[in-house]
This record gives structure tokens, C-alpha cells and sequence, in this order.
């Protein structure tokens, strides 16, 4: 059992006591859909719904915390609980109905504050989740094993504050730097004709997840393993977001492009 110091502790029972204990080697990031104080976000898993999440932040950046952070929340599906024992913490934040809204300032330095407690308390490494089971940060629809048949949470406003304010601040507020990937376990670029092919591969897939965590995701479904124009479309976002223009921002990988978007070996 953890229980962060700088929240107010609502235990939900039974499940704080019946669920499985877990090793939390992930923070994932929702929006509830609802403008609610944390007390409101409480009530809400003690009386209506299994789906609870270990904390909530109101729009005041206040936060409660609902489950030990040693113990399964069951709002992350596949990453609730893993066979290793490993699982997510969740925080579910006040948000308009339609989860559309950005975080407000207060929010923003909630979530940076207990993304460095769960790095200095529990290990969390400064990365972004490269794939669902992957130990770090990431946001509800990052990955498709973290929901059951897909969501839009935390809203497009939110993901790019995750990639532009929050994730980048909690690494700085921890005095960290972001961790790549080792070498070995990253893609060799497959070349710029193996691209032309259109090919129907895992790496599309690898690929497509890396794009998104980078913020350049033109997925309307999420990647998958054939290459279609979203890959292309979602790839020369990723080339403009290095500096790349005319032909050399077409959206057709290139080794430089590639190898900075250090795509893990699938
Ligand atoms: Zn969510």
C-alpha cells in the first residue's frame, strides 16, 4: 500500500481491500468526462462503477486517492494487472462532458508533482510508454491494450499538453533526463524502398505506436501493421516536428528520421 502525502485519502471499499496487489511501473493519464471535485469523483466510484482509477484531480489541481498505489485500479484494462504482477496507476481529471477542454494550470502542476513521486517513490522511468506494457508515462489512449475496443480519453487538447507541458516537466521537475531506448533494442532502419512496398509488418505497427507517443498520430483508428497514408500522413508530421520540409517532409521514411524516432525491435 502507498498513499501519495499530498493527497486526501477516499479509500474505496471493498476494493481497496479485495483487488490484487501490483507493482506499478506505469502513470496513465484520463479524462472523467465530468467537472468534478475529487469528493464527487469519490462518490462515483464507490456507488456507480467498478472502473475506478487511484486518483483524481479536480479543476483546483486538488487531488484525492481512492486505491494504494500497490494495489490493481481497474480503469487501464489489459494494463490494470499483468501476468508479472506489474500494472498501471491511474488519475482520471476533471474534464467539460465531452472531455475536450485542456488541463487548467493548477491540473498541469498536479500531474507533474505526483508524476515525480511516482518516479522517485516507485521507480517509474522518465519515457514515454513505447508500448502497453512498457514501464513509464503515457495517456489513456496511447496504447490499445489500455482500453477495451478504443477510446478518444484524454481528448486531443490533453495529449498534446502530455507531450508538450506535463511529460516534459515532470522530467525536468525530477532533475532527469528522458531515457532513449537502448540501441540494441531499437529497429534498423529497413530501408526507403521496403517503405514503397506498402508493407504489412509488426515494424508498421511499432512504428505507428512511436508517432503517436511523439505527438504526430494523423490515426483515425490507431497504427496497425499495414501501411496505409495515415503512416505516411502521421510521418511527415513527425519529419516537420524535426525540422524537415519540402521532399525531405513527403512522409516517406528516411534513415535520419527513422533512427531519431528510435522505433523499438517488435
Ligand atoms: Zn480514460
Amino acid at each position: 500500500m502507498a498513499w501519495y502525502p499530498d493527497a486526501q485519502r477516499m479509500e474505496v471499499q471493498p476494493e481497496g481491500d479485495d483487488q490484487p496487489a501490483i507493482r506499478p511501473t506505469q502513470l496513465i493519464f484520463h479524462s472523467i468526462a465530468a467537472p468534478w471535485t475529487p469528493r464527487r469523483t469519490y462518490e462515483f466510484w464507490r456507488d456507480d462503477t467498478n472502473l475506478e482509477s487511484h486518483f483524481g484531480v479536480g479543476y483546483d489541481g486538488s487531488v484525492a486517492q481512492y486505491i494504494g498505489t500497490e494495489t490493481r485500479a481497474d480503469a487501464n484494462y489489459l494494463a490494470n494487472r499483468r501476468a508479472d504482477g506489474s500494472g498501471a496507476v491511474s488519475v482520471e481529471t476533471a474534464s467539460d462532458d465531452e472531455a475536450t477542454d485542456p488541463w487548467t494550470d493548477a491540473q498541469i502542476d498536479t500531474l507533474i508533482r505526483l508524476g515525480v513521486w511516482m518516479h522517485q517513490h516507485h521507480g517509474v522511468p522518465l519515457r514515454v510508454c513505447r508500448w502497453a506494457s512498457d514501464p513509464g508515462f503515457g495517456y489513456h489512449r496511447l496504447h490499445d491494450d489500455w482500453s477495451d475496443g478504443g477510446t478518444d480519453c484524454p481528448g486531443d487538447a490533453r495529449v498534446d499538453q502530455f507531450h508538450d507541458v506535463v511529460f516534459p516537466g515532470i522530467v525536468q521537475a525530477a532533475g532527469g533526463t528522458a531515457e532513449p531506448a537502448p540501441a540494441a533494442q531499437l529497429e534498423r532502419f529497413p530501408g526507403a524502398d521496403w517503405f514503397q512496398d506498402e508493407p504489412d509488418s509488426p515494424i508498421i505497427t511499432a512504428m505507428g505506436r512511436r508517432l503517436e507517443a511523439e505527438g504526430c498520430s494523423a490515426y483515425s483508428d490507431g497504427p496497425g501493421p499495414q501501411w496505409t497514408d495515415s503512416d505516411r500522413r502521421s510521418y511527415a508530421k513527425w519529419q516537420r516536428k524535426l525540422g524537415f520540409s519540402g521532399a525531405d517532409a513527403d512522409g516517406w521514411p528516411g534513415r535520419v528520421s527513422w533512427d531519431a524516432l528510435k522505433v523499438p525491435r517488435s
